[in-house]
C-alpha cells in the first residue's frame, strides 16, 4: 500500500505524516517513511540544490522529476514489491501544485513528466492537508526560524498551490481525501484512523 501527504507549507502534514508512520507501525506494518524531494542519498542532494539554489523553473520541474525516478527506481517499488508500506510526503501531486499552479509551468509537460516517471504508479490513497493561506503561513513563521526557498514566497504563489491541490482533489475523488487542516492535531489523528482503517 502506498499513501501520500500534500498540502500547502504549514498545513501540518509533516506532523500528521510522522503520526501515521507510527500508528501504521504500530498496527504491525512495515511501513517505510520518505519523503520528497528526497527519499535516497542521490535525491536528498537534490533536495538540498532545490531548496537553496535559485534555477529556471523548468530546471526545478526536471529536478524535481529526476529525485523522483530515484526514489522510485530505489525505495517506492522496491518496497512495494515486499508487502512493505509506502507512506510519502510529497509526491506528483506536489509538482502539479507547486511547478505547475504555483509557478505556471504548462500542466502538459508536467503529464508529459509524470507519465514518463511514473508510468501506471499512482499512491493507493493521497491525503491533501488543506488549510486558509493565512493559517498555514501563520504556522509556518511560528515553526520556521529559516525559511527554505519556497518557503518565502508570497501568499498569493500559496494561494494558487491551494488552488492546485484542490481542483487535484476533485479530479480524484477516488485517491485523494481532502481534510480540513485547521481541526486539532487530534482530531485529525482520530479522521486519518477512519480513512486508513477503510481505503
Ligand atoms: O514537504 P517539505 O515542506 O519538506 O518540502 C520542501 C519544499 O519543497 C516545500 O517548501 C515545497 O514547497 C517544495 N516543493 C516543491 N515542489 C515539489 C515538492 C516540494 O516546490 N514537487
Amino acid at each position: 500500500r502506498f499513501i501520500s501527504f500534500e498540502g500547502i507549507d504549514g498545513a501540518g502534514k509533516s506532523t500528521q505524516h510522522a503520526w501515521a508512520v507510527d500508528y501504521l507501525r504500530g498496527q504491525g506494518h512495515t511501513v517505510v517513511a520518505t519523503r520528497e524531494p528526497g527519499g535516497t542519498p542521490l535525491g536528498e542532494k537534490l533536495r538540498a540544490l532545490l531548496l537553496s539554489e535559485p534555477m529556471h523553473l523548468e530546471t526545478e520541474a526536471l529536478l524535481m522529476f529526476a529525485a523522483r525516478r530515484e526514489h522510485i527506481a530505489e525505495v517506492i517499488e522496491p518496497a512495494l514489491a515486499r508487502g512493505d508500506w509506502v507512506v510519502c510526503d510529497r509526491f506528483v501531486d506536489a509538482s502539479f501544485a507547486y511547478q505547475g499552479g504555483g509557478r505556471g509551468l504548462d500542466w502538459k509537460k508536467l503529464e508529459t513528466l509524470a507519465q514518463w516517471v511514473l508510468g501506471d504508479l499512482q499512491p493507493d490513497l493521497t491525503l491533501i492537508f488543506d488549510a486558509p493561506v493565512a493559517i498555514a503561513q501563520q504556522r509556518l513563521h511560528a515553526a520556521t526560524a529559516n525559511p527554505d526557498r519556497f518557503e518565502q514566497e508570497q501568499a498569493a504563489f500559496f494561494e494558487r498551490v491551494r488552488a492546485s491541490y484542490l481542483k487535484i482533489a476533485t479530479e480524484n475523488p477516488v485517491r485523494v481525501r481532502l481534510i480540513d487542516a485547521t481541526q486539532t492535531p487530534n482530531h485529525i489523528n482520530k479522521i486519518l484512523e477512519n480513512i486508513i482503517a477503510t481505503f
